[in-house]
């Protein structure tokens, strides 16, 4: 169905931060089908893995035992700081996840009508849930009736929190992004998710985080809340990078969050099946393996400096920002047509927002494929602000 307006290209191979289309076109992929290809496209460990998973067992159902995905738990929680994991098959099934297990928390504490207490601007996915919980009224029109129990608050306004807290008894639970992704690379200040935690903490409301875009290592961390020492949320729901594009989705729960669901309370048919548990474990192991979570961070500052280097002065620029690998270049004017012209000067981005570039580049990169996206992606904004002038 027509869900989508394309761009004018099909791409028919990847190597790394590479794609080539179907007339033999070669492009720099800074936005790894949108924070998903971590590890570039045909990474080997990835496909190695998955050949040889699929020679051996694809799939089982959760009615039984399965090995890969308990290594999967284990790994994932590790790296997470969580203790526990349900698996799925997206972002918008992990954050529904999310969502029940904070409504079962809720009535097992007695409260009728529990809500969640969501930020303006923010996305968490297309379902009917998920899509009541995102900022955006675009997402939204048009699918009314939507589902009740949402508390709307600005992003990174503590002030706001504090009120919800004073004056609606039945919140059971605060789901943020700690950057927003698609609502333009929203960084808030530094001391927003330890507000968010010792508010949860006096409330007992569960702190859970939409880390579907900034984790895997994407920010320089395997988690974009690790950035703030000894601090955990409750509930994490994670997908995009899990494995590098095999669609899987894991919501992660600590604590008494981990205990909520019982058997019968959730499920998913091919949730955590062999095939893309076994991408995903090679995902991880590549990541710990060539030090990305590391590269990733240095990456960043090199990309960023860059960019502020190669856009210093231009006027059309009203900031670059960014944590790692995730990056935006906020411009003064509505820039949706910029990611056609980049097709045609063989760079890959995205517009968030209207006026927001958003680089997601692979984690893989070279210092040399960085400095080409910042030379691409420099030039051609140079370009735009010039014709526009
Ligand atoms: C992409 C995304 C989702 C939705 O994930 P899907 O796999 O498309 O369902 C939810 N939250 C955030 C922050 C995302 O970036």
């Amino acid at each position: 169905m027509n869900t989508y307006s394309r761009l004018p290209v099909t791409f028919e191979r990847g190597e790394g931060a590479w794609l080539w289309d179907t007339r033999g076109n070669k492009y720099l992929d800074a936005l790894s089908g949108i924070a998903v290809c971590g590890l570039g496209h045909a990474h080997p460990a990835v496909s190695a893995a998955l050949c040889a998973q699929a020679d051996r067992l694809i799939h089982t159902s959760n009615l039984y035992g399965v090995a890969l995905q308990e290594r999967l738990a284990d790994a994932l929680t590790e790296a997470a700081g969580m203790d526990r994991a349900f698996f799925c098959n997206s972002g918008a099934e992990s954050i529904e996840a999310a969502i029940k297990l904070a409504r079962l928390y809720g009535h097992q504490r007695q409260i009728a009508q529990p809500a969640i207490v969501v930020a303006e601007k923010s996305f968490h996915g297309r379902t009917l849930a998920t899509l009541s919980a995102t900022g955006n009224r675009k997402v939204q029109a048009g699918f009314e009736p939507l589902v009740q129990g949402f508390i709307r608050v600005p992003y990174d306004d503590v002030e706001a929190l504090h009120a919800v807290a004073r004056n609606s008894p039945q919140v059971v639970a605060v789901l943020v992004e700690p950057i927003q992704g698609e609502g333009g690379i929203n960084i808030p200040s530094d001391d927003y998710l330890r507000e968010i935690r010792a508010l949860c903490d006096r409330n007992g409301w569960l702190m859970m985080l939409d880390e579907i875009q900034t984790g895997m290592a994407r920010t320089g961390r395997w988690f974009a809340y690790q950035h703030h020492h000894d601090l955990y949320p409750d509930v994490i729901s994670v997908a995009k990078g899990l494995a590098n594009g095999v669609p899987i989705g894991a919501c992660l729960a600590r604590g008494a969050a981990a205990e909520v669901y019982q058997p019968g309370t959730h499920g998913s048919t091919f949730g955590g099946n062999p095939l893309a548990c076994s991408a995903a474990l090679a995902v991880i192991a590549t990541i710990r393996a060539e030090r990305l979570t590391e590269r990733a961070a240095a990456l960043g500052r090199r990309l960023l400096d860059g960019l502020h280097a190669a856009l210093d002065g231009c006027e059309l620029v009203v900031e670059v920002r960014g944590r790692g690998l995730m990056m935006g270049i906020e411009l003064a004017r509505p820039s949706t047509h910029l990611p056609a012209l980049g097709l045609e000067r063989g760079i890959l981005f995205s517009v968030q927002s209207e006026k927001v570039i958003r680089l997601l580049p692979p984690l893989i990169i070279s210092d040399a494929e960085a400095d080409e996206i910042v030379s691409r992606v420099a030039a051609l904004v140079r370009e735009d602000a010039a014709r526009a002038a």
